[in-house]
């Protein structure tokens, strides 16, 4: 059977993986990106450095034969580790022995995706900026970002993984019959600043482990790059009293620093230029549907589902959507009218989960970390688990190490666990008794009811 002309809108990571996927299977795949190619230019600064690859994600790569390759420019990070305002620290593994997570770098990730996309065959055009989609005739309208001049491509199938603010989404968009389609932003932005090397190379904090400054309403965290530098990423109100508004002076961001980071601060030689050099970035969720379009069309990876960042999810989830994609063409039998149908139908009460799942997270991350009476939750939980690890998945193993479980069915778990949780939280003295056997048998009937 003669495979269709698909068209990819977007190399980003999951475009560049989902060409890959397609050209295994011997399809004729061409990707069209807004951007010039980063292989031969320097790297966008201020648009998260790095990101935190989990085993979803590795799934996808490893499916493809890449993750030997991606291991190389990876850094795992076996634990949180807290640094508290009072200058204290505290290491929380991630979860069991040998379960972590990996720091990469977003533009290295990408590079190599775009590398071996080549290598199998595809064509990557660069700095075309999709503009329209006409649905009848399958013509995607591209216009060079340099020189404004206007191109038409064909294609029979046709992707967005153009991101968050999706071009191929909004005219998919605006011509279709009662599209949903919702975008939340949360009044938190993001920006990256830098703690450098030491000398030779030399890591300034624990490597493996991601760094966390919570200060209750915001927070800072740090991850490691292979050069021995961190990325740090501050997520802060954009407005009030202590906001990226109010810090609007060198001045005041050194003393607010040397108040609430300071630990950090000596670690930050760049602060004051990077704080006001790099962007403010802002955070969104965006849901819409449907994501397909009879046999031709899908949305992939943000364009589909944009979340915030707390869950460290957004790449790991488009990963899995080629992943599911693939192994839907093979039970499918290359028939994409059934293969988007179900597509669609696996993934977006997925996308749906994880993007609700990130949202409470972060809701969890800046007003409950410092509360003691949610962090005894989370240590009765604990103890449990590490009792019962086959009853009690911690809901953050469930989504970061447990790619069978699908995000929809840990969303439903997280919740029956938050239930069972809150009746016994609620318990008379339990802060005293909660390692007492009754309090295990509890929560033991609790989970069979
Ligand atoms: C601060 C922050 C931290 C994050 N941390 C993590 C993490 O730790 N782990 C994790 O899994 N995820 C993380 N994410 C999410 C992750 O970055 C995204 O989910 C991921 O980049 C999505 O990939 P994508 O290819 O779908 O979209 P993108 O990476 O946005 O790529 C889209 C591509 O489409 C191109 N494009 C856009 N418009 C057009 C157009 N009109 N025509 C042609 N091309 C176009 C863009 O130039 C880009 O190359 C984080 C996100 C943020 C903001």
């Amino acid at each position: 059977m003669e495979k269709k002309q698909t068209i990819i809108i977007g190399a980003g990571l999951v475009g560049s993986l989902l060409s890959i996927y397609l050209s295994k299977r011997g399809y004729p795949v061409k990707i069209f990106e807004r951007r010039s190619d980063m292989r031969k230019t320097d790297m966008v600064a201020g648009r998260s450095i790095n990101l935190a690859l989990s085993d979803r994600g590795i799934k996808a790569l490893e499916e493809v034969g890449l993750m030997d390759d991606i291991r190389k420019i990876c850094i795992p990070m076996h634990g949180r580790y807290m640094h508290n305002a009072d200058g204290t620290t505290a290491y929380q593994p991630y979860g069991k022995e040998g379960q972590y997570i990996n720091s990469v770098s977003r533009g290295e990730l990408n590079c190599k995706l775009m590398d071996l996309a080549e290598q199998h065959g595809v064509e990557i055009n660069f700095n075309q900026k999709c503009e329209h989609i006409d649905w009848n005739k399958n013509d995607i309208l591209f216009e060079h970002v340099a020189t404004g001049q206007r191109t038409t491509n064909n294609g029979q199938l046709i992707f967005g993984s153009d991101g968050a603010y999706s071009a191929a989404r909004l005219t998919h968009q605006l011509q279709q019959d009662r599209f949903q389609y919702s975008q939340y932003f949360i009044d938190f932005g993001y920006k990256e600043l830098n703690i450098p090397a030491g000398e030779n190379g030399s890591f300034l904090l624990e490597k493996h482990a991601l760094h966390i400054w919570p200060r209750g309403n915001y927070m800072m965290i740090a991850l490691p790059n292979m050069d021995g530098s961190f990325t740090c990423t501050l997520f802060f109100p954009f407005d009030g009293e202590v906001s990226f508004a109010a810090l609007d002076t060198k001045e005041k961001v050194k003393t607010f620093f040397e108040k609430t980071f300071s630990d950090a601060l000596p670690l930050m030689p760049t602060l004051e230029s990077d704080f006001f050099n790099n962007p403010t970035s802002s955070l969104v969720t965006v849901k819409c549907f449907p994501w397909i379009r009879e046999d031709k069309f899908a949305l992939i990876g943000d364009a589909a589902h944009a979340m915030v960042p707390f869950f460290g999810q957004g790449m790991n989830c488009g990963f899995e959507d080629c992943s599911v994609l693939n192994s839907l063409i093979g039970k499918h039998d290359e028939n994409w009218t059934k293969i988007l149908a179900e597509y669609q139908q696996l993934r977006k009460p997925d996308g749906d989960a994880i993007c609700d799942l990130a949202l409470n997270n972060f809701v969890e991350m800046r007003d409950k970390v410092a509360d003691p009476r949610f962090l005894l939750q989370k240590k009765i939980e604990a103890a449990f688990s590490k009792k019962y690890p086959d009853k009690w998945i911690p809901a953050y193993a469930q989504v970061t190490f447990s790619p069978h479980i699908r995000y929809s069915q840990a969303l439903v778990n997280g919740q029956k666990q938050e239930t069972i949780m809150q009746e016994i939280m609620a318990l008379p003295g339990i802060e005293n008794r909660w390692a007492d056997e009754e309090i295990e048998k509890m929560i033991l009937e609790k989970i069979k009811g």
